[in-house]
């Protein structure tokens, strides 16, 4: 199998030009896209909870940023929604951030241990002006953490920056006041918000989970919540090969099941925390004229074209009740449907955004004739529609969900569990039809067809 990079020399080759000092290097995964995309789309389920969230209510990242099973159900601390595949799509192609502002989140954060404590020490301080969660004993704790575990400091404050605000119960050590008005874990602290997450959709469960864990841990102070931190990212992330932040938020490495072990679940986690390490750097080093090493990670298949951002004015169908196959929008799915849509494809015929989301039958981002062939195989019968009223099946015989049809194993679905069809297939891929599916339990992938009634 080849391994297209579509651009990315191209790309590293402009960084280069700019940057002299800067060394790239390439890492071939060995994944295929679809397969890794699919990976990180899981979880669409409160007990299990979204891979990826984005956050609710921001204009920025709405529409198409929303994930098409879930929609708008909330999620972690409730002001999180699950992202879309297309949010997931953008924010892991590489060629959407190899520009200046966005890829200090593949810089490489093991092997630094060449700085200078007091050079260290006058940026942070320079920087608290602007950030009110850089104190004092924050900073002394960064450079002996990262003295002692061997980690970049500007890369230990950039996470801090990153999940805390000054008034967080995890920064102030205030503790968390229950309904009936205890006070608990108070001068406990955690700066990482390690642990910090729940699946009740309450901002307060996920406190009093990171309390919960910073006491099991005694961090009773900001020093030993900043250096028990550092410890569990070196050995937990950087040591396994997770060296950059985009590696931390997408577990494409390592040796270990991939897609599990990450760090946030906010799809912008790597982006974010990536641009305040730019930013600290840039304070130290102006021209970022550096010795800086970046890993540029590449998959198998990938699109020719960079991934699209996901437009904001445009809704998924799953959410807005657009019928799937309706192309004419008339309320029903019919033959007329079948010819409006060849019209379409031979340019005879015009449809508006509610016409073109209602003829991607397939899925995909673009309408073909595989869309007008699973038409025709759903008005005979041969094939279920998203959104068409016959989308819950039940699981006859167990079986593993794949990644990609007839991949390689991914998760085990039991016999009796309840899944939701979200596309049959119209070709035999090993002998199988291989329809894609999300369990109760938010499992997302293919399973042979055989396996479902
Ligand atoms: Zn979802």
């Amino acid at each position: 199998m080849t391994i297209c990079i579509h651009g990315i020399k191209a790309q590293i080759k402009a960084l280069q030009a700019n940057h002299p000092t800067w060394t790239f290097k390439v890492e071939y995964t060995d994944l295929t896209w679809e397969e890794v995309i699919n990976g990180e789309h899981q979880g669409h389920s409160a007990s299990v909870a979204p891979t990826n969230l984005v956050q609710a209510g921001s204009s920025s990242y709405s529409g198409l940023w929303i994930c098409e099973i879930c929609g708008k159900q909330k999620y972690d601390s409730g002001s999180w929604y699950c992202a879309s595949k297309e949010a997931i799509e953008y924010m892991m192609d590489p060629r959407n951030s190899l520009n200046d502002t966005d890829l200090f989140q593949f810089m490489q954060l093991s092997g630094f241990e060449d700085f200078n404590n007091d050079n260290v020490r006058n940026t942070l301080r320079s920087m608290a002006a602007n950030y009110s969660v850089i104190d004092g004993e924050c900073i002394e704790a960064v450079i002996q953490a990262a003295n002692t575990y061997h980690v970049d400091p500007y890369y230990i404050m950039a996470k801090i920056l990153e999940e805390q605000s000054a008034t967080s119960p995890l920064y102030t050590g205030s503790g968390i006041t229950d309904s009936k008005g205890n006070v608990l874990y108070a001068g406990y602290y955690n700066l990482f918000n390690i642990g910090a997450t729940a699946t009740t959709g309450k901002s307060y469960d996920v406190i009093l989970n990171g309390l919960a864990y910073a006491a099991s841990q005694n961090w009773n102070s900001k020093t030993t919540s900043i250096l028990g931190g550092v410890s569990v990212i070196a050995s937990g992330y950087i040591s396994k090969d997770q060296d950059t932040l985009y590696y931390q938020k997408f577990d494409v490495v390592g040796d270990s099941s991939k897609y599990e072990h990450q760090y946030q679940q906010n799809i912008l986690g790597a982006q974010t925390a990536g641009t305040l390490l730019r930013k600290l750097y840039k304070k130290f080093d102006s021209n970022l004229g550096g010795n800086y090493s970046f890993i540029i990670p590449l998959y198998k298949n990938m699109p020719v074209a960079a991934c699209p951002r996901p437009a904001t004015n445009q809704e998924h169908t799953q959410s807005s009740g657009i019928k799937m196959g309706d192309v004419n929008q008339d309320g029903q799915v019919n033959v007329i449907d079948i010819v409006m849509l060849i019209n379409y494809l031979n340019g005879n015929a015009e449809l508006d955004s509610n016409g073109i989301a209602a003829a991607k039958v397939c899925g995909n981002s673009s309408i073909t004739v595989v869309d007008v062939v699973l038409l025709i195989n759903y008005l005979n019968g041969d094939a279920v529609l998203q959104n068409s009223g016959v989308i819950s099946a039940t699981v006859i015989n167990s079986c593993k969900v794949r990644l990609i049809p007839n991949g390689v194993e991914f998760k085990s679905l039991s016999e009796g569990a309840s899944i939701k069809v979200l596309r049959q297939s119209v070709s035999l891929v090993n002998n199988v039809y291989w329809d894609l599916v999300v369990s109760s339990g938010g499992v997302y992938g293919y399973i042979p067809r055989n396996n479902y009634q």
